[in-house]
């Protein structure tokens, strides 16, 4: 596929895809198929079976990569089906060297289901990437890097990251999940894989579970479709077609995202009972300007602990929410609350949740795009 030049919003609305051939229709259709006929054996239109491709899921291939500004993308049946397939690429012996605030379900992955296959994690404090160097030995063959993290928004310098990997031939992946493609673009910054949680911003609506991967590297692209293929976690053609739908808004989306953000962000600050807050905006967040430099906006994800509060007071306070959704996930037009140590990050042992600063009185807010008067007004009787 050709890099695809024009702006985002345009390539949001039109990347990957052209009228259906045979009727006009503007959408690309939903092809709910499993197989496709072929004229004689070998002898097919690029499609064979679906597990291997299918159009409608081509059209979102196409659209993300172009997104990344990327010549290469697939997308899979999870965001965790992504990064299996990512790291599949290693073999046992290899090390990986991971951010330490990372989403939950990766770490679990990685310690409970890669580390009896022979492979290595190392979760390393990114705040300086200076110290990702402490870690690399002969077998160090992947970075793998969040930013902003989870929960606790730390940023981390992607080019800095990315001088390493090169330095040290590493395979540099970027799991981009927070920011989207809107906020920030890692393979311009010199990563080499980006991965998406498309459950996320780019669906959108919190209606699919969808993962994908981008690249401009062909023999890393190839290494992920041959995975992708031959292991199966590839999203139905429904699923492709509802988020090719929801990222036409993406950009619409993400400046709401940012702006009531922005607004809940300044409100917190200023709120007496309202202790630590994590939000990249802040002129006095530890990377600040590495936030400004590498991402266009500071996004909707915000996380904060109320003063002197137990558990339980946090816990009332969860309850309490009438606008914002007491549940996990992000990056869906509804406002969320989350508690990441009983919910997106239990799977994280406790000592090495609170190394990253998840204690247990967190909260994290997916701001959404509602009215940014009901938002404020439900914080004010959900906080008091
Ligand atoms: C949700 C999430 C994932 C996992 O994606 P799924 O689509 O839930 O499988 C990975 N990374 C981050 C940062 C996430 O938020």
């Amino acid at each position: 596929m050709n890099k695809d030049t024009s702006h985002f919003a345009t390539k949001a609305i039109h990347a990957g895809q052209e009228p259906d051939p045979t009727t006009g229709a503007i959408m690309t259709p939903i092809y709910q198929t499993s197989t496709y006929v072929q004229e004689y054996p070998g002898k097919h239109k690029g499609y064979a079976y679906a597990r291997g491709k299918n159009p409608t899921r081509s059209a979102l291939e196409n659209c993300i990569a172009a997104l990344e500004n990327a010549e290469f993308g697939l997308c899979f049946s999870s965001g965790q089906g992504a990064s299996d397939a990512i790291i599949k690429m290693l073999r046992p012996g290899d090390e990986v060297i991971a951010t330490n605030d990372l989403y939950g379900g990766s770490y679990r992955m990685f310690t409970k289901i890669f580390e009896p296959f022979g492979i290595k994690f190392h979760f390393v404090n990114m705040y300086d990437a200076k110290n990702i160097r402490n870690f690399i030995n002969a077998n160090t063959k992947m970075l793998w890097v969040e930013t902003p993290t989870n929960p606790t928004m730390q940023i981390i310098d992607i080019k800095a990251c990315a001088k390493i990997s090169k330095e040290n031939n590493l395979i540099f992946v970027v799991d981009n999940t927070f920011a989207s493609p809107y906020l920030q673009n890692p393979l311009d910054l010199g990563a080499d894989i980006v991965m998406h949680s498309v459950t996320k911003y780019l669906g959108g609506h919190s209606d699919v579970v969808m993962g994908a991967t981008v690249t401009n590297n062909k023999d890393y692209h190839e290494k992920l479709a041959f995975i992708h293929n031959s292991c199966g976690a590839t999203p139905g053609p429904m699923d492709s077609f509802l988020v090719l739908r929801g990222i036409k808004t993406l950009h619409v989306r993400m400046d709401r995202h940012c702006q009531n953000g922005k607004v809940i962000a300044e409100y917190l600050k200023a709120h007496p009972k309202v202790d630590k807050i994590y939000w990249p905006g802040f002129p006095d967040h530890p990377n600040h300007d590495i936030a400004k430099s590498q991402m266009r906006d500071f996004g909707g994800m915000i996380s904060f602990t109320l003063k002197n509060a137990t558990v339980e007071e946090t816990f009332a306070m969860a309850s309490k929410v009438r606008v914002f959704c007491l549940a996990e996930s992000l990056g869906g037009v509804e406002s969320l609350l989350n508690h990441p140590a009983t919910m997106t990050h239990a799977s994280i042992p406790k000592e090495e949740r609170e190394k990253a600063g998840v204690t247990d009185t967190l909260i994290r807010l997916s701001v959404g795009i509602e009215d940014i008067n009901d938002l404020i007004a439900d914080l004010k009787q959900a906080i008091g």
